[in-house]
């Protein structure tokens, strides 16, 4: 196991990766894309052994959790081998994935087979017509068809991610948590994050809070606060109900988490993000390709990048305010 570390100029311990695999996907998340999406060219996006070689050498540098997310992870083609070589890098402790789970009807036992180990599964709705609103084009039925399918494929702790919305699907949020109980499921609730313009709905009005969503909670189960943490923007509850379910609550908003990040973003096309809220960035791809054969230069790219790695984010909730990359751009 390596006995490197990644620090970033505030000392901060960076082990943890997460990669976008594609930027395309089946869905169309009212909050995540526009309509209509111009999506990258082949030549511009890493290739698989790109992929593979980056993770390599984030795992060289001491990196113990890869999360692959995208886009859709599980459009990319070759993406079960991708898994399987990924989770093969000696020191890696965990590789994840965050999926909208359309695909894994067929995918989540070849997944499971070549050592994927936590799945995120996102899901907005349980009502078919609001689930097809919200992601435009998706169908509910396949999405809980990969839910089951991956219980039964033998993925453990794995947590529903839910994008809380004003009016859209506030009123669901209890009726998850029970599902999520249903199926021995953990779920995260999520504020949504001004990343990329979208005409859809405006941000500030949709705006629903962690608390409120636990207010709506409190109405049917008993809260119990958790002193949990995986470093990230999640707080963590439990329930008298149903204690072995996490409840989580991502409030980007806050800045209470920056001080212990560990984590660092690659876009598909190379672009190595210091921070979700930033732009700070360090383009790893024109590194790997003027040195083909010297994951030496590589390395020295992501050792001198993460000087670039500011002290904390800087979302706001204004509609005229964004960050002007898309989630499906930056592996959200
Ligand atoms: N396609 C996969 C999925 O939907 O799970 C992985 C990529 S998606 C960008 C990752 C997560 O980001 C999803 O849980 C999604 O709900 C969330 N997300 C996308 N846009 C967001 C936004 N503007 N604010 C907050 N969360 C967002
Ligand atoms: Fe696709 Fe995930 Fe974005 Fe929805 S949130 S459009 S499923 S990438």
């Amino acid at each position: 196991m390596s006995k490197r570390m990644l620090k970033d100029g505030f000392s901060r311990k960076v082990d943890y990766l997460r990669m976008s695999v594609t930027d395309r996907c089946d869905f169309r998340c009212v909050y995540c894309m526009a309509e209509d999406m111009t999506f990258l060219p082949r030549q511009q996006i890493l290739s698989l052994e790109e992929l593979e070689q980056i993770a390599a050498s984030f795992v060289a540098l001491g990196t113990r959790k890869i999360r692959l997310t995208g886009g859709e992870p599980l459009v990319r083609a070759g993406i079960v081998d991708l898994c399987r070589r990924i989770a093969a890098l000696p020191g890696l402790q965990e590789l994840c994935m965050t999926t909208n789970g359309s695909q894994l009807g067929k995918l989540a036992q070849p997944l499971f087979d070549a050592g994927l180990k936590r799945l995120n599964i996102s899901l907005d709705s349980l009502d078919p017509q609001r689930f097809r609103e919200l992601t435009r084009t998706g169908d509910l039925s396949k999405v809980i068809e990969g839910i089951d399918a991956a219980n039964a494929a033998g993925f453990v702790h794995t947590k529903l991610n839910c994008v809380v919305m004003r009016g859209r699907n506030d009123h669901e949020v209890t009726d998850l948590v029970t599902f999520a109980i249903e199926r021995g499921l953990d779920i995260s609730f999520i504020e949504e994050m001004p990343l990329g313009v979208i005409s859809e709905h405006s941000r500030a009005e949709a705006f629903f809070s962690s608390e409120q969503v636990r207010e709506k909670i409190a109405e049917r189960y008993t809260l119990v606060p958790s002193t949990e943490s995986t470093q990230g923007p999640s707080r963590y509850w439990r329930l008298a109900e149903a204690p072995d379910i996490r409840l989580g609550f991502i409030s980007p908003h806050s800045h209470n988490f920056c001080a212990t990040c560990n984590r660092v973003r690659l876009t598909v096309e190379g672009r190595l993000l210091l921070c979700l809220g930033n732009e700070h960035s360090a383009d790893l791809k024109s590194v790997l390709r003027s040195h083909p054969g010297h994951p030496e230069k590589l390395e020295q790219a992501i050792i001198a990048a993460m000087q670039l790695k500011p002290w904390s984010h800087q979302f706001e909730l204004n509609d005229d305010v964004q960050v002007v990359r898309f989630m499906n751009m930056t592996g959200g």
